[in-house]
C-alpha cells in the first residue's frame, strides 16, 4: 500500500524562496505596480513557502512595451544569428549549471519528485535551448521561379524573407514549469521574437530564475519579460493585448477557447497546446511485461498531471486480466510522498484545486459503476497527495473514459479486433497522443497511421525530444511545438519579387 513520507527542505533553497519575488520587465526586476504578492504552495505539505508578486493587465502594459521596445530597437532581432545562437546556448549551459538548484525548485513548487525533475525537467529544458540555438543560424527562405502567364517575357526575381513575427506573449501551465518554459522561449528567441512570459499562477519559482539565467547568459533587456500572477488577470490581459502580435498557449482546452476569442480583437497569430485523453492500445502479441510497465509509466509519471498522459488504456481482451492486475500492482507497490524523499516514485498533485478535482472525477468513476482494482481515494494526510488508481469495468459514455482528469487515474477496457480498436482510440474529442504495444510491426505502423493524434509511441511512450514535433489534432491544439515546425510559430513569410 502507499505510503507517504514527509518533505524536507534543502538548504540552499530557503534563501531564494525568502527573498522577494519580482515581475521581470525591460531588463528590471520590479514589484507589480498593485503593490500585490500571492501565495506560493509546498503541494506536499499544503503550506506556503513563497511570495510572488500578482501582475496584472498595468504590469503587462509595461511588459508589452518593453517587449516592443526591444523588438524595434532590432538589438535581438537584428543581432547576427550567430551571436543570438550563442546566447541562447548559454542559456542551456546555465541551465545545466543549476540542475541541482532548479530541480529542488521544481519539486518544492509542483510537487514532483527531484530525480525526476532533474534527469527530465531540467535536462531537457537545457537541450531544448541548445537545439533551437543551432536553428538560429539555419532560418533560410527560398528563390522562386515565376512564370506570371499575363507578363509574356517578363523576368523576375522572386525570393521568401523569414521575419520574426514580433511581440510574442507566452501563457504556460503548472505540469512542467521549467521545460514549459523552455518550449516556449527556445523557438522564439532563435527567431528573432522579444516575449511577455507568464508562469502559472500554482508554480512562478523557476520562470524567476531562468529570467535570472537569461539575462546571465547576455539577453538584451526587454528581449525576456515575465509577469507572475493570475491567468484571469494577467494571462487575459497577454491574450487580448493589441500589441502582441502572437500568443502561445499551453493548459486546458476549456482556456485554449478562451484564448482564441481574446486574440480576435487584434487577430493575433495562436498556437495552443490543449488537453488529451490518449489511448493507450496493448495487443496480445506484445511483450506483456514491458507493456505493463510502460502502461504505469505512461499514466503515474508526474502524478499522472501530462496532457498527453495514457489515461485510457485498451488492451486485447485475452491479457486483458493479466495486463490489468499487473498495472494494478506496481500502482499498489508505489512509494507515495515528498519529491524531496529520494525513494518517492509519486508526488503530490499541484495544488488544493487539482487534488479535489481529481478526487471528484474518483468518485463519480466508482458512483458510475467503475471498480477500482488499485487506489481509488485520496490519502488521509498534509498535502495533496492521492492514491495511483487503476479503474476496470469503465465504460466509454462515464467522464473517467471522457474528460482529462489530469491525474494518476487510468481506465482500463477491452477490445476484440484490430477493425475496433481504432474507432475506439478515437472515440474522444481530443488528440494528442497514443500508444500502441505489439511485436507486429505491420500491426503498429497500421494503427499509427489510423489513430488521430499528433504524436504515436509504438513500443514506449512519454518519449520527449527537442527535435521531435509535439501538438495536439482535433481538441488537442493547433501549431507543434519542438523540432523545426516549431520556429514556424514565430515567423512570418514576405515574398519579394523583383522586375529585372
Ligand atoms: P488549470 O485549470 O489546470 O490550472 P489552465 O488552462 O487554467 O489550467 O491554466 C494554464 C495557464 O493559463 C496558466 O498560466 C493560467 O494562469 C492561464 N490562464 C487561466 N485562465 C486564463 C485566461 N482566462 N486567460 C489567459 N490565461 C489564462
Ligand atoms: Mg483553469
Amino acid at each position: 500500500m502507499s505510503t507517504v513520507t514527509q518533505p524536507s527542505v534543502p538548504e540552499n533553497l530557503k534563501s531564494f524562496l525568502s527573498a522577494p519575488k519580482k515581475l521581470l520587465i525591460g531588463g528590471q526586476w520590479v514589484d507589480a505596480k498593485s503593490g500585490k504578492t500571492f501565495d506560493v504552495y509546498d503541494p506536499a505539505t499544503d503550506q506556503v513557502v513563497a511570495q510572488a508578486a500578482e501582475g496584472d493587465a498595468a504590469d503587462v502594459e509595461l511588459a508589452v512595451a518593453a517587449a516592443r521596445k526591444a523588438f524595434d530597437s532590432g538589438a535581438w532581432s537584428k543581432m547576427t544569428a550567430s551571436q543570438r545562437s550563442r546566447i541562447i546556448w548559454k542559456i542551456g549551459d546555465l541551465i545545466e549549471d543549476n540542475a541541482d538548484e532548479l530541480a529542488a525548485m521544481e519539486t518544492i513548487d509542483n510537487g514532483k519528485p527531484i530525480g525526476v525533475a532533474k534527469a527530465a525537467d531540467v535536462a531537457l529544458a537545457a537541450d531544448m535551448f541548445r537545439y533551437m540555438a543551432g536553428w538560429a543560424t539555419k532560418i533560410e527562405g527560398n528563390t522562386i521561379p515565376l512564370n506570371v502567364p499575363y507578363v509574356p517575357g517578363g523576368q523576375f526575381h522572386a525570393y521568401t524573407l523569414k521575419e520574426p513575427v514580433g511581440v510574442v506573449g507566452q501563457i504556460i501551465p503548472w505540469n512542467f514549469p521549467l521545460l514549459m518554459a523552455a518550449w516556449k522561449l527556445g523557438p522564439a528567441l532563435a527567431t528573432g521574437c522579444t516575449i511577455v512570459l507568464k508562469p502559472a499562477e500554482q508554480t512562478p519559482l523557476s520562470a524567476i530564475r531562468l529570467g535570472e539565467l537569461c539575462h546571465e547568459a547576455g539577453l538584451p533587456d526587454g528581449v525576456v519579460n515575465i509577469i507572475t500572477g493570475f491567468g484571469e488577470t494577467a494571462g487575459a490581459a497577454i491574450a487580448a493585448h493589441d500589441d502582441v502580435d502572437k500568443v502561445a498557449f499551453t493548459g486546458s482546452t476549456e482556456v485554449g477557447k478562451i484564448i482564441i476569442k481574446a486574440a480576435a480583437g487584434n487577430l493575433k497569430k495562436v498556437t495552443l497546446e490543449l488537453g488529451g485523453k490518449s489511448p493507450n492500445v496493448i495487443y496480445d502479441d506484445a511483450d506483456i511485461e514491458t507493456a505493463i510497465a510502460g502502461a504505469a509509466d505512461a499514466i503515474f509519471f508526474n502524478q499522472g498531471q501530462v496532457c498527453s498522459a495514457g489515461s485510457r488504456l485498451f488492451v486485447q481482451s485475452g491479457i486483458y486480466d493479466e495486463v490489468v492486475a499487473g498495472v494494478s500492482e506496481i500502482a499498489s507497490n508505489m512509494k507515495v510522498g515528498s519529491g524531496f524523499d529520494a525513494s518517492t516514485q509519486m508526488g503530490p498533485l499541484v495544488s488544493r484545486e487539482q487534488f479535489d478535482r481529481v478526487s471528484g472525477y474518483l468518485k463519480a468513476g466508482l458512483d458510475a459503476g467503475a471498480e477500482a482494482s488499485a487506489g481509488g481515494a485520496a490519502i488521509d494526510q498534509p498535502g495533496y497527495f492521492v492514491q495511483p488508481t487503476v479503474l476496470k469495468n469503465a465504460s466509454p459514455e462515464m467522464s473517467v473514459v471522457q474528460e482529462e482528469i489530469f491525474g494518476p487515474v487510468v481506465a482500463a477496457m477491452p477490445f476484440t479486433s484490430d477493425t475496433e480498436i481504432a474507432c475506439q482510440a478515437n472515440d474522444t474529442t481530443y488528440g494528442l497522443a497514443a500508444g500502441i504495444w505489439t511485436r507486429d510491426i505491420s500491426k503498429a505502423h497500421k494503427l499509427a497511421r489510423q489513430v488521430k493524434a499528433g504524436t504515436v509511441w509504438v513500443n514506449c511512450y512519454s518519449i520527449f525530444d527537442a527535435a521531435l514535433p509535439f501538438g495536439g489534432y482535433k481538441q488537442s491544439g493547433w501549431g507543434r511545438e519542438m523540432g523545426h515546425a516549431a520556429l514556424e510559430n514565430y515567423l512570418q513569410t514576405k515574398s519579394v519579387c523583383v522586375s529585372l
